[in-house]
């Protein structure tokens, strides 16, 4: 770590212990590293505060269900005012969602990421984007907080960098991240069951939309792109839901041939996400970013107001100047 994000880390702290309503908010479409943290610093900060509570800004995917609090996470009720304002793993206030509004009523905001795009919409910002996950950087706040990390704590920190990390396969694995796992399973985390929870427990339904979605594979410039495309139409035919789309992505980036991995899915006709994923050299935020998505080298995503076909073209030509 960085000593400025060591000072950083001070001042922080300095504030949690002064600060009487804490809210820790969640991101829109949040993922492991979002969950987890934000879970586990919930946790952390409990045993030293009583008012502490967790933002709902959309639904929690099943797949993290089985995580300790995880019914803590609530929707916003007007009930205090808010001291602190703690924002994990969100790279801009736009992720925030409808909870983006409650950044005027704080008085104290933290942004803690790893995303290289953070826009520093915090009083006190701590982005290292050498952290593979957000996970990490809360490992490291829990620490130096003094507070012991529990087999709740740890089991949460643990998925936060496992989904990340791509199960500590992707080259932001560090030795730093290993150390951390290693200290974690000392502390008696039961890994089995958290991997069966978070990569073998799928249920049918998304089997059979992941079936459906391969058969939209389509391959382009001389096979480095490899593009699939998920509607409600689908959706509805396979009884499935968005977040059922987890892992399809990854899964055409191991295609030999394949650089750069991308679906393109339809929330509403004229509003599709866009989750890009590469292997070696193409770098997909950038790509992002020229259509105000962002993310980080290998792991990117944004929004095209457009109906599928013309997100299509707009991508495709986006990528014919790297190809
Ligand atoms: P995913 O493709 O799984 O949704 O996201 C991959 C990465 O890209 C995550 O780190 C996520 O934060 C980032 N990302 C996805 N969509 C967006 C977006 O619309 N804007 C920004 N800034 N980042 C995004
Ligand atoms: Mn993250």
């Amino acid at each position: 770590m960085m000593n400025n994000i060591e000072s950083l880390f001070d001042i922080a702290i300095e504030k949690i212990k002064e600060s009487e309503r804490i809210y820790i908010v969640s991101h829109v479409q949040p993922d492991g590293d979002n969950i987890g943290s934000i879970l586990a610093l919930w946790i952390a900060i409990k045993k030293i505060k009583d008012k502490v509570f967790i933002l709902k800004t959309d639904d929690i995917p099943s797949d993290f269900l089985f995580l300790p609090n995880v019914n803590e996470i609530k929707e916003f009720n007007d009930e205090g005012k808010i001291d602190m304002f703690i924002a994990l793993d969100t790279s801009d206030e736009n992720r925030l969602g409808k909870n983006k509004e409650l950044l005027n009523k704080a008085k104290t905001i933290i942004n803690i990421d790893h995303h290289i795009s953070n826009t520093n919409f915090g009083h006190i910002n701590i982005v290292d984007s050498n952290a593979a996950a957000t996970g990490e950087l809360v490992y490291n706040l829990i620490k130096k907080m003094n507070i012991p990390m529990d087999k709740d704590i740890a089991s949460c920190i643990y998925t936060a960098i496992s989904s990340d990390t791509g199960s500590f396969m992707y080259d932001n694995t560090s030795a730093e991240t290993h150390r951390i796992i290693a200290e974690l399973i000392d502390i008696g985390i039961d890994k089995s069951n958290i991997n069966i929870n978070l990569y073998q427990n799928k249920s049918l339904e998304r089997t059979m939309l992941f079936i459906k979605s391969l058969e939209t594979l389509r391959l382009y410039f001389n096979n480095n792109v490899a593009l699939i495309k998920v509607t409600q139409d689908m959706l509805n035919k396979a009884n499935a839901k968005m977040e059922d789309t987890e892992g399809i992505v990854s899964f055409i980036r191991e295609i030999a041939p394949v650089e750069v991995g991308i679906i393109l899915k339809e929330f509403k006709e004229n509003e599709i996400k866009v989750s890009m994923r590469s292997k070696r050299f193409i770098d997909v935020s950038a790509i992002c970013a020229s259509f105000n998505g962002g993310g980080h080298i290998r792991a990117a995503g944004c929004t095209i107001n457009s109906p599928m076909d013309i997100a299509e073209k707009l991508i495709l030509d986006e990528l014919k100047k790297v190809f």
